[in-house]
């Protein structure tokens, strides 16, 4: 009763947040959300790998190969990481900056070449 309580006072919390956030300007409410977004996937993968440490603990202290558990957790976490990195790829992209193809470096609008590995932006 009590973890009932505290999850709707969470989500009563959260939705105050997105209303206060959609009475900015679009581009502001599109990066927090997206922000929100990549700060969930991170968390989510901190959880994964929290997950896989411990799996592979056990499976190592009794000797065994690693579970079919644990590889799906591996694959899973390839796809959410090229997730995060999509993700931090449009927050950039939704505060003007140009991301670079070649090394992921968030560059200014202006710049004609990323100035993290030289690559021609546009
Ligand atoms: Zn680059």
């Amino acid at each position: 009763m009590l973890i009932v309580g505290f999850f709707e006072g969470a989500l009563e919390k959260a939705k105050e947040v997105l209303d206060c956030a959609e009475k900015k300007t679009n581009e502001v409410v599109n990066t927090s959300k997206l922000r929100i977004n990549a700060d969930t996937l991170n968390s989510q993968i901190s959880k994964d790998y929290e997950t896989l440490g411990n799996i592979y603990y056990q499976l190592v202290e009794d000797g065994l190969e690693p579970a079919e558990e644990a590889k799906e957790l591996v694959s899973q976490l390839v796809e959410k990481n090229e997730r995060l990195v999509a993700l931090k790829k449009k927050i950039a992209e939704s505060k003007g900056n140009v991301v670079c193809s070649k090394c992921g470096f968030a560059n200014y609008d202006s710049a004609s070449f990323c100035s993290a590995c030289g690559e021609k932006l546009k």
